[in-house]
């Protein structure tokens, strides 16, 4: 499907200019990402242009998408996919940065939200084509049926990482405001976070749903988590 030419064009100019989507490592301990989904129309050419900043100035970006074949054309990651590999591009993955792995060269830090976990599933062979590891923050976990967990421990033991995207998928921002912060970590955050580590897993990163969070969201949830993850529209920088 052919993008509108006035939104391609626009990305084409600003994709390699939102410094915030750009690290070295985990340098911040809030990143941002920028979001491929179809709806944001990011052309190739633009995440190309992306790429090409990230190897010259040795840095990390920060990309993520939801569901593929869903929210985003299966197309779209593998162009990604295959743009950062074409450009030598290291993969990195959100438990990698947490423990201070800094890649000595560009690199991409692409991961997904929610809990498409079939689809994601779906994508592992095209991963593997491309030597790609990913992240995979997942929402709902306890919602999840047998099936779904052990699709993720496969992802898990591909090489991807499983991290963490919340119980219920509140907005932290609106939900803190009206409940509290503590109310937020406990309704939120603990009991999804408490049903992965039963089945095994173990994040130490965390995606703001939506993207939403303030300072106070920010100091409760770095005493549970090394990295959160924004977006490029709520970065603090
Ligand atoms: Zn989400």
């Amino acid at each position: 499907m052919a993008l509108p030419a006035t939104i391609a064009l626009a990305c084409n100019r600003t994709l390699p200019e939102f410094d915030d989507i750009y690290s070295i490592g985990a340098e911040h301990r809030v990143l941002c990402g920028y979001s491929v989904d179809d709806k944001n129309s990011v052309s190739i050419d633009a995440l190309n242009a992306g790429f090409e900043r990230a190897r010259a100035q040795r840095e990390t970006v920060h990309l993520y998408a939801h569901k593929p074949s869903g929210t985003v054309q299966s197309s779209t990651i593998e162009s990604v996919v295959a743009g950062a590999s074409d450009r030598g591009l290291a993969y990195v993955t959100y438990r990698e940065l947490a423990m201070g792995a800094v890649p000595n060269k560009g690199a991409l830090a692409l991961s997904f939200d929610d809990h498409a976990v079939s689809e994601w599933h779906a994508m592992l062979p095209m991963f593997a084509q491309y030597h790609a590891r990913v992240t995979f923050f997942v929402s709902a976990f306890q919602f999840g049926t047998p099936q779904d967990r052990a699709m993720l421990h496969e992802l898990a033991a591909a090489g991807h990482d499983i991290e963490y995207h919340s119980t219920n998928h509140f907005n932290a921002e609106q939900y803190s405001a009206a409940n509290g912060v503590e109310g937020y970590v406990a309704n939120d955050i603990e009991p999804g976070l408490a049903a992965m580590r039963a089945d095994g897993f173990d994040p130490v990163a965390f995606a703001y749903p939506f993207g939403a969070r303030t300072e106070m969201t920010d100091a409760a949830l770095l005493t549970k988590f090394t990295l959160l993850r924004a977006i490029h529209y709520t970065c603090p920088r």
